[in-house]
């Protein structure tokens, strides 16, 4: 495996390499949910590249920027071990000048959700997106269902501005009882970790009365704040599309089930595909 740490030696590299480039853009503290994409690269592609970067511009002012967990060593392991070709590390200053251009997100979709109680996170995130995709030059790139706005909003940029790289979207990697695996859940004591189990048995709870033929998008979501009692705070809980409009009524293959809560001084989100 390659560690790479600047633009031009990335785009040396890349160069040598002949056939299919599967990417995955990350932030650090690799967990399985991380590793699944990874592999997925790897299974699905010639070459796989992996980036770490922690990008600022998606943090606002008073967010975890700071104390978001760093693991390098680990991280090179675990990427070396995953058959990972080239590790792309770069500084802030590689990534980004003076007086840059800016890219927004869409003025509806972006101020949706997670949009709404991060004004100018999406903003950020496409911006270091685009970068990262036209460096990488990938033939596919595989994001998380995990951060499912996020993704919608790649997704139609990719679209937007016919980007030749696929976007490949992955399931949600969950521990053992059902929590959704993170870095931020890292900053989760025992007591907290277990508080945040009740993000998924809130998703558990409307899908299985969803399956057993209820559809009426407000008695679910009055289920689900019942379930929610053990968090801080409830920041949202919604049924959408799959383009994210909100939802009257549940449609089979085409809804996500969306909550964000607050337990203890960590925000976490959680969706469900049904
Ligand atoms: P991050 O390092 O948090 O920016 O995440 C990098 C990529 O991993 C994003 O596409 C995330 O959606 C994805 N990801 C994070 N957690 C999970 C998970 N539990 N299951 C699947 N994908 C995930």
């Amino acid at each position: 495996m390659e560690i790479v740490r600047t633009v031009e030696a990335l785009q040396n590299i890349k160069k040598k390499l002949e056939g299919s480039v599967g990417f995955v853009p990350t932030m650090g503290a690799l967990h399985s949910g991380h590793l699944s994409l990874i592999q997925r690269a790897g299974d699905e592609n010639d070459h796989t590249i992996v980036s770490i970067f922690l990008n600022p511009t998606q943090f606002l002012e008073g967010e975890d920027l700071e104390s978001y967990p760093k693991r390098e060593e680990a991280d090179i392991k675990i990427c070396e071990l995953s058959g990972v070709d080239i590790l792309f590390m770069p500084t802030v200053d590689q990534m980004y000048e003076e007086d840059e251009l800016r890219i927004s997100a869409p003025a509806r979709r972006g101020y949706i959700l997670e949009g709404a109680k991060r004004p100018g996170h999406f903003d950020g995130m496409l911006q270091v997106v685009m970068k990262l995709l036209n460096l990488s030059t990938a033939t596919r790139a595989y994001f998380g269902k995990k951060d499912a706005q996020q993704l919608a909003l790649i997704i139609q940029m990719a679209r937007s501005y016919f980007f030749s790289c696929e976007i490949i979207p992955c399931d949600i990697v969950r521990d053992e009882q059902g929590l959704a695996l993170s870095s931020r859940n890292a900053y989760l004591s025992e007591e907290e970790k277990y508080r945040a189990l009740s993000l998924s048995r809130s998703l558990k709870r409307a899908t299985k009365m969803v399956m057993s033929g209820e559809r009426e998008v407000g008695l679910l979501i009055s289920e689900m704040m019942s379930v929610l009692k053990e968090v801080d705070r409830i920041e949202y809980i919604a049924i959408c599309d799959r383009d994210l409009q909100k939802l009257e009524t549940v449609e089979s293959g085409n809804t996500i089930i969306l909550v964000a809560a607050w337990v203890g001084e960590t925000r976490l989100i959680d969706n469900i595909w049904i």
